[in-house]
């Protein structure tokens, strides 16, 4: 997908000017507003997200410095550039120093006012992210250096085994044994940093695309037949698919990984066999064009003190488990895709994972969170 669009509003009573500014920003790729007095401006504000407003000083209703007051208390991220008259610099000057980004005196020529907007909106991607990498916790900006320095041992690790695996005498039953046992636990571990790994990773707006949900979660049941070896003949799998139903925008790797690890959780739930019965359909709830996906396994079900701890990071009542797979998915499903995931289960019969994904229009809408 491409790069999303900004958003400029364009704050001035001369409605000419403004019409001219907005035929140029939208000729550079920006998205524009135009607004002729500072109430009309407070309104859009509020009401839709703006990236930058380009502020004109000499409004017929509000004060330039209450206006800039009241746009940074309704969304400090917003970037504010003054458009002052010739002569009004020493105010403008003083605007900056309350907060806004840059200033512009009249008249302009086209070229300093682009390259004021691109400066401008440089230092505030900038600050964006310095703001979210404040936002992680220390695990998660602490944990993909320690990653690194785990990966690079484990990988020198697993490369000198498989030498040795070659020159060794694998009659040798014990050592033949003890090889595979580092072999375990090396994939263990890295599987492990893999799994953190995608419990912290940032979103990546770019990777988002059409999908077809039917054809993701083939690909999933494809791909965990290759994994578990015994998988087809133990497992039965049911796929009841609304057929037609239309591809949705999402991050394809991402919602893949989510479904992967809750169908594992059903494998690996049924040890002794079992079914999964896979069901997906397009709703009108909550909200017309969502679509639903239930995984339902009839293992041996959760019990009631466990179901409030599902989705915690590191919650796992397996011996070599993470307890991060669901944690991603609630990641992946709610906070990367505005949608929503939850679980029931009945002890001794099975468990049911609910997923459910906005179709493209409330998406579309959702795009802080995108
Ligand atoms: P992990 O699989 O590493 O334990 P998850 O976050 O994937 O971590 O799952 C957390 C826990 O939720 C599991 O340890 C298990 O107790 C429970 N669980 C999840 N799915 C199922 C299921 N289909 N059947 C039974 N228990 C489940
Ligand atoms: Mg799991």
């Amino acid at each position: 997908m491409e790069q999303e669009q900004k958003k400029i509003l364009i704050v001035d009573d001369n409605k000419e000017l403004a019409q001219v500014i907005a035929q140029l920003l939208t000729k550079e790729g920006y998205q524009v507003a135009i607004a002729e007095d500072g109430g009309a401006a407070l309104d859009k504000i509020f009401n839709e997200p703006f990236d930058m407003v380009l502020l004109d000083l000499q409004l017929p209703d509000i004060k330039g410095d209450e206006i800039l007051k009241k746009i940074k208390e309704t969304n400090e991220d917003i970037a504010v550039i003054i458009l002052t008259a010739f002569g009004g610099e020493q105010v403008a000057v003083e605007l900056m120093k309350a907060g806004a980004e840059d200033f512009i005196s009249k008249p302009f020529d086209n070229v300093h006012l682009i390259n004021s907007i691109k400066e401008v909106f440089k230092i505030r991607e900038a600050k964006l992210e310095d703001k979210k990498l404040a936002r992680l916790s220390s695990f998660e900006k602490f944990f993909p250096f320690l990653a690194h320095e785990i990966r690079n041992p484990l990988h020198a690790i697993s490369g000198a085994l498989a030498i040795i695996q070659r020159r060794s005498n694998l009659q040798d039953e014990v050592l033949a044994k003890s090889i595979k046992i580092i072999q375990e636990e090396v994939q263990h571990l890295s599987g492990f940093v893999q799994e953190c790994l995608d419990f912290i990773r940032p979103p990546s707006r770019s990777r988002y695309s059409l999908v077809n949900i039917n054809e993701v979660i083939t690909v999933v049941i494809n791909i965990l037949s290759h994994i578990y070896e015994d998988f087809s003949t133990r497992i039965k799998i049911r796929q009841e698919y609304q057929e037609g139903i239309p591809k949705i925008l999402v991050n394809y790797e991402e919602i893949k990984q989510a479904f992967m690890n809750i169908v594992k959780n059903s494998i690996e739930a049924m040890s002794d066999g079992g079914e999964i019965v896979i069901n997906t359909g397009f709703f009108p709830e909550p909200a017309p064009g969502w679509l639903r996906v239930i995984i339902a396994d009839n293992g041996p079900g959760i019990k009631k003190e466990n179901m409030a701890s599902l989705f915690h990071p590191f919650f796992t009542t397996k011996l070599r488990g993470t307890g991060l797979g669901l944690a991603i998915c609630r990641r992946i499903i709610a906070e990367r895709h505005n949608g929503r995931i939850w679980v029931e289960s009945e002890e001794g019969k099975g468990t049911k994972v609910f997923v459910e994904l906005p179709g493209n229009r409330t998406f579309a809408s959702g795009r802080e969170k995108l």
